[in-house]
């Protein structure tokens, strides 16, 4: 290490040197200390920072047009010259200034306020003609068009073709803002300062993919994105970028894919011949063909000497678990432990009930694993699955993750409901000889959203309902409208029929929760249905209280069931068939629709009815989407729409990155071809290791070192 170095490279002061990416953004010229502070508000710290500091939009200021010609609300660059200038003043005091332009074709009216000193300056003007932008209204007033919000810049006075006008003669960008920082300052600091940064970007994309592609390389891709030559070199620009954020991920994804899944080792797992057909003919029912597809898909990968890795995807009710139960099943009878990890405790303990009735009577002992078994018991069933007695394990993630050992784990199946947990399945694998992987979701997933949080899984879909099941018709009230809403459930109740009632989401703590729900809970059961048995079920309770709570509801013996959103999954109560949500506009989408699930399981037309005092528009346009349609694709991308990704999804959470420039509700089509072309490389080239590709492993490895889909360590 040089220590002796009087300039070590760092600290040299960036002006004794060029230009890089990593300086500081207060170097960059035209920014300095003060507006420094302004662009780190903005997320901008590094020179490099600046060039991914995109335009929010762009404006066409390059046509030039004649007043006479120009449409009512269009706007254009006129060549004008000043007829008149006149200062007024009101009666409050302002200023007005009244200009008339001409350009020999029409004239208008211009209005400025409170600059009273325009008038000498623009008086000036009137022997050159001035090129001006301004949206032209051609609402005549006194005989004239007007123009408005008109920009001209006097640099461009003196230039002619040629110009470097920010404002006129071109595309021109608009960025994010902060307090105290000008739109005109940004544009001058990006015009000088991206030609200069550009070059030094280096091109993550390999050459015979941009000529094939025919994409700009990534130097002009950036030039063109914040000063475009034309709309065309613009557009081209915003696929590139696009294009590239995708593909980087497309190809960590691939490359994980592949190094965790295709090339491992796995157990290929014996199932005879007409196995499925034979678990259905001890069932009740008869599959749906969907059900029938995706356990044709799952089984095909679990007789694969690879380890499967496959998504089980189906809106609430599908019927995704016995689909796993029937995988399960598969795995016990060629001698594996197969093992079923649930996000709560209740889910856990709903899966195991549901397990060991189709399982039991099939010869098989499901071990149920959870917080509240304790002591000698929790040590014995450890001690059971260690040594292989217990074929089917129900758990929780952290628990089954954490605690237990298997003799041999063939398959997992991993329930994630609608949480995504990338890290879970990351960590299984190092658990147990590369087992199976299932992971089951009830969200309906928008296929853009599925491409890139399970980017690295095969998908199935059960998109098909078993046969019989009602409708469920839901509203919206207002809070004024409970006394009605409760009067209908009365109804329903003396019909016999049973009720949920969903206390209003608080997100804060879990203790208020408990408040809020206790308190809805006393005011129903006193004041409100005096006459009828109530229930109350909420997370603090210990997992016996809720049993005992689920029990009694289950059995009829209480009419409503007061709860937080822990009856969410699983729950199965033909008879109730009317739920009401409380502050339902607190709630995200995809969990309403989760909730709603918990009515129309049983032959009786079934109601929710969702009360709420939305305060903004997109709140109530959200409610709408719930009681318009029941189909869950439509309302998670919906969803998404309003909501955006991040928050939706929990971005953070899964450790997936969000995008800078790629919109995946829009890019789809940029997507799909960029995830081709992904794993068309990642085959080819598994470790990325040609010489071509050592720019884009670099990208790869800075862009996700950190994250969750950190690869080639
Ligand atoms: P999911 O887990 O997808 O929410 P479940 O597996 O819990 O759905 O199934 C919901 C209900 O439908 C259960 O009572 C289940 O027994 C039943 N069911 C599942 N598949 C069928 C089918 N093909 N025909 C009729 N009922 C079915
Ligand atoms: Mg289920």
């Amino acid at each position: 290490m040089a220590t002796n170095d009087p300039h070590p490279a760092d600290s040299r002061s960036p002006g004794s040197r060029g230009p890089r990416l990593d300086d500081p953004i207060q170097f960059i010229k035209g920014v300095g200390e003060k507006r420094a502070v302004l662009l780190r508000k903005l997320g901008i710290e590094t020179a490099g920072d600046l060039l991914t500091f995109f335009p929010r939009r762009w404006e066409d200021r390059s046509r030039f047009a004649r007043l006479a010609e120009v449409g009512d609300g269009q706007s254009a660059v006129f060549n004008v010259r000043f007829v008149s200038v006149e200062n007024r003043t009101t009666r409050s005091g302002k200023t007005v200034t009244k200009a008339v332009v001409t350009d020999g074709s029409a004239s208008a009216e211009i209005t400025f306020f409170n600059q009273p000193w325009l008038r000498e300056k623009l008086m000036k003007l009137r022997s050159v003609s001035v090129p001006m932008y301004g949206t032209v209204s051609r609402d005549m007033m006194g005989g004239w068009y007007e123009l408005k919000e008109v920009e001209w810049d006097e640099t461009a006075l003196t230039g002619g073709p040629g110009n470097d006008s920010l404002l006129l003669g071109r595309i021109v960008p608009f960025y994010n803002l902060t307090d105290g920082l000008q739109q005109n300052a940004v544009r001058r600091i990006t015009r000088t300062a991206i030609p200069v940064l550009a070059p030094l970007v280096e091109e993550a994309l390999p050459d015979y993919l941009l000529n094939r592609r025919q994409m700009p390389s990534a130097q002009s891709a950036y030039q063109q994105i914040h000063w475009p030559d034309d709309e065309q070199k613009r557009l081209a620009a915003r696929t590139r970028l696009a294009f590239e954020e995708l593909f980087l991920l497309q190809v960590a994804l691939a490359v994980r894919r592949k190094t965790e899944t295709l090339d491992m080792p796995g157990i290929a797992i014996e199932v005879p011949e007409g196995f499925i057909d034979e678990f259905e003919a001890k069932l009740p029912f008869r599959f749906t063909s969907a059900q029938k597809r995706c356990l044709d898909e799952i089984i095909a990968d679990m007789r694969q000497p690879r380890p499967m890795n496959r998504l089980l995807q189906g809106d609430v009710g599908s019927g995704k678990t016995v689909v796993a139960a029937a995988a399960m099943l598969a795995a016990a009878r060629a001698g594996y432990q197969a093992a079923v990890m649930a996000p709560t405790e209740i889910l856990a303990e709903q899966h195991a009930t549901t397990l060991r009735a189709i399982l039991k009577p099939m010869g098989f002992e499901v071990e149920l694993l959870t917080g509240g078994i304790t002591g000698r018991r929790k040590k014995d069933a450890q001690d059971r699955v260690a040594l292989g007695l217990s074929t089917i394990v129900v758990g929780t993630h952290a628990l089954i993750q954490e605690t237990v050992e298997f003799r041999n784990l063939g398959l997992v199946v991993v329930d994630e409901q609608h949480r995504f947990g990338v890290v879970q399945r990351a960590a299984l694998r190092q658990k147990a000889s590369n087992p199976d992987v299932l992971v089951m979701t009830a969200t309906p997933i928008p296929r853009t959203l599925a491409l890139v949080v399970y980017g690295d899984l095969d998908v199935s879909v059960i998109n098909e309902m078993p046969p019989g099941r009602q409708p469920i018709t839901t509203h919206f009230k207002r809070s004024s409208e409970r006394r009605r809403v409760y009067e209908g459930i009365e109804k329903l109740l003396a019909q016999g029929r049973q009720a949920y009632i969903v206390c209003p989401l608080v997100e804060e703590s879990e203790k208020l929760q408990t408040q809020a729900v206790t308190a809805l809970y006393e005011q129903l059961s006193q004041r409100i249905f005096p006459h009828r048995r109530i229930g109350l079920v909420h997370g603090q309770m210990s997992s016996g209280e809720k049993d005992s709570q689920m029990d009694l509801f289950r059995r009829g013996e209480t009419d409503v069931l007061v709860a937080t959103t822990v009856i969410e999954v699983g729950v199965d109560i033909p008879n109730a068939t009317v739920m009401v949500v409380e502050d339902a506009d607190r709630f995200g989408l995809s969990q309403l629709h989760q909730l709603r699930g918990r009515v129309g399981r049983g032959s009786e037309r079934s109601f929710c009815v969702l009360v709420a005092n939305p305060s903004t528009d997109v709140a109530e346009r959200r409610l709408k989407v719930m009681t318009d349609t029941q189909d869950g694709f439509v309302i998670a991308e919906e969803d998404l729409r309003l909501r955006g990704p991040g928050e939706l999804w929990g971005t953070k959470q899964t450790g997936m990155p969000s995008f800078r420039i790629a919109n995946i509700l829009e890019d789809v089509p940029i997507l799909e071809e960029a995830r081709a072309e992904a794993f068309t490389l990642v085959a080819d080239d598994p470790n990325l290791d040609r010489p071509e590709h050592q720019a884009l492993k670099q990208a790869v490895r800075e862009r996700f070192s950190g994250t969750l889909l950190a690869v080639f360590s």
